[in-house]
C-alpha cells in the first residue's frame, strides 16, 4: 500500500508539473511556469515506476498462483493473496504460514512465504528448507480449495501433488520430483515424529500402497 501511495504521489507531481504551465493561480496574470521541466518529468516518472514495480510484481505473482492453484484444485476457483507484513499483523490466522477458505476459494500466504516461493521458483535446484515448505503451502491450501477440510487428508493430498504443482509453476521435471520427494521424506516425516499440532498433519497411512494413496499417475512417489 505504501509503495502504491508513493507511486501515486510521483504521478501527481508529474500532473502538477504539467498543470503549472497551463493554470494561472489567483492573484497572478500568467501561469507560474512558462514551460514544462523535462528533467523533473523524467525524474518523477522514473520514481513513479520504481515505486509501482514491487506491487506490480506481487500482482503478477498472485495472478500466476491463482491460475495454477485453480488448476491443481481440479478447477475449483482459487484466488491467492500474498500478505504484506502489515496484513500479517492484522490477520486473525497470523500463526499459520498460509490459510484457505474452501467456500470462497481465497488462499492467503503470510509474510514472507510468497517471497520464499518466488525464491524457490527463481532457483529451484538450490531450494532450502523454507522454500521447499513454501511449495507445499501452495499445494496444501489448494487442496483446501478443492474441498478438503481435514488437515491430515489435505496434507497427504498435497504431498502426492507437490511434484505436479512444482511442474505447473514451471520447475523442470527432475527438480520438481526432487523437491516433492524432499518434502515427503523430510519435512512430512518430521511432522509425524514431532507429534502435537504438527503431527495432526501427518498420517502413517499417507504412503505408497497405504490407505491414503490416491494412486495418481503423476504422484510424488510414483516411479
Ligand atoms: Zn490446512
Amino acid at each position: 500500500m505504501l509503495w502504491i501511495a508513493g507511486s501515486l504521489f510521483f504521478c501527481w507531481m508529474m500532473v502538477r508539473e504539467c498543470l503549472s504551465t497551463l493554470i494561472t493561480p489567483t492573484g497572478y496574470d500568467h501561469p507560474i511556469s512558462s514551460k514544462i521541466s523535462i528533467p523533473f518529468l523524467i525524474l518523477y516518472g522514473t520514481l513513479a515506476l520504481a515505486f509501482a514495480w514491487q506491487p506490480f510484481q506481487y500482482w503478477r505473482f498472485e495472478r500466476l498462483l491463482s491460475i495454477k492453484a485453480t488448476e491443481i484444485a481440479d478447477f475449483h476457483p482459487a484466488k491467492v493473496h500474498c500478505n504484506t507484513i502489515f496484513d500479517t499483523f492484522v490477520d486473525q490466522n497470523y500463526f499459520a504460514a498460509g490459510h484457505a477458505d474452501p467456500h470462497t476459494g481465497k488462499i492467503v500466504f503470510q509474510y514472507p512465504w510468497c517471497n520464499r516461493l518466488m525464491d524457490y521458483l527463481h532457483h529451484p535446484q538450490k531450494a532450502n528448507r523454507e522454500e521447499i515448505v513454501s511449495l507445499n503451502i501452495f499445494t496444501h491450501e489448494s487442496m483446501h480449495v478443492r474441498g478438503e477440510y481435514n488437515e491430515a487428508k489435505t496434507e497427504c493430498e498435497a504431498v502426492q501433488r507437490n511434484y505436479r504443482a512444482a511442474k505447473l509453476l514451471g520447475v523442470p521435471d527432475q527438480t520438481a520430483k526432487k523437491t516433492a520427494l524432499n518434502y515427503y521424506l523430510g519435512e512430512y516425516q518430521r511432522r509425524g515424529a514431532i507429534g502435537g499440532l504438527a503431527g495432526s498433519y501427518f498420517s502413517a497411512e499417507c504412503a505408497p500402497g497405504k490407505a491414503m494413496d490416491e494412486h495418481l499417475s503423476d504422484s510424488t512417489w510414483a516411479r
